[in-house]
């Protein structure tokens, strides 16, 4: 979360839990930043337990969360058979094994492309009764025709099993109301996610998801800038963005000397 970073224009109102750190960053930790107002020529974020901090410029980097389905188990085995990703790690995971992936978007359905080079065999679980609406043409077009992947159209996982790591999971037909237990050694819950904007309220502009809309499409002049002078956002909780560790990196980093211009402006 970009809070002040001892930059010129940042002025603290409160100095309870604050570290001065190398380069004269400050870092406020744990606070949760429960709103953002306009105060003077710049903001106050106001912390979760009251607490307030006034700064010329704010940068948004409050990434995003996951979502989770009701699954029994889901939290016992994430990281240990249940993932959100589907890298090269846990493609090794589960080399010449089952694996399912839920969800019926371009996600899920490049999650199933990419894990079925190394996996015995990928089952893509779908709510829905087809990707249509869902999923491009060109990947569904490529997953039916793949004998390394079967589609399960009006199906939701409901329980995974195993204890230190997964081995089963179990399938419920809803059309059929049949469940029934697939040997699994990996889940990938493909189902999106939800940025961490509300607390933003209505200070910059979101896209139909509730991502921090940037540049031009915010109606900036810079690629990071907000609909509102003086607030960035970088990374995850950006529209647009890639969704990686580097590129957040990047971002963050790229952003500053825009935070600098607007501060000496
Ligand atoms: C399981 C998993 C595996 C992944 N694997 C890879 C990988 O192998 N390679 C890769 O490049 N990327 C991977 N990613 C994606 C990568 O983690 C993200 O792209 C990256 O972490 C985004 O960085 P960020 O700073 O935008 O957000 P985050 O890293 O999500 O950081 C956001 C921070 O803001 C905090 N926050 C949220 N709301 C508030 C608030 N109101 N006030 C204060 N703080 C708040 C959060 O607690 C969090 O600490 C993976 C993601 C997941 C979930």
């Amino acid at each position: 979360m970009g809070f002040p970073t001892g930059i010129s224009g940042a002025d603290l109102v409160w100095r309870g839990e604050v570290q001065a750190m190398k380069f004269g960053t400050r870092f406020v930790i744990p606070r949760r930043v429960a709103k953002l107002d306009p105060l003077g020529d710049g903001f106050c974020a106001t912390f979760d337990n009251g607490q307030r901090v006034r700064s010329g410029s704010f940068v948004i980097a409050t990434g995003v969360q996951y979502r989770r389905p009701p699954i029994d188990g889901l939290a016992e085995l994430e990281g240990i058979g249940v993932y959100y990703a589907a890298t090269e790690n846990e493609a090794h995971h589960c080399r010449n094994a089952e694996v399912v992936v839920i969800g019926g978007g371009n996600s899920a359905g490049q999650a199933a492309m990419f894990l079925c080079r190394s996996a015995s065999h990928v089952r893509l679980i779908v709510r829905g009764t087809s990707l249509a609406a869902s999923m491009s043409n060109y990947l569904s077009s490529r997953l039916e025709g793949d004998p390394a992947i079967s589609i399960e159209y009006d199906a939701e996982v409901v329980a995974l099993h195993g204890a230190d790591k997964l081995h089963a999971v179990t399938v419920r037909n809803s059309r059929e109301g049949i469940d029934r237990d697939i040997s699994a050694c990996a889940v990938f819950v493909m189902i999106g996610a939800k940025p961490n904007t509300a607390w933003l309220s209505d200070m910059v502009e979101l896209d139909k998801n509730g991502f921090v809309l940037t540049g031009a499409e915010a109606g900036a002049d810079s690629p990071y800038a907000t609909s509102r002078p003086g607030i960035f956002a970088v990374g995850d909780v950006r529209a647009g963005s890639v969704k990686r560790v580097a590129s957040s990196v990047g971002e963050g980093s790229v952003v500053i000397s825009k935070v600098w211009e607007h501060l000496n402006s």
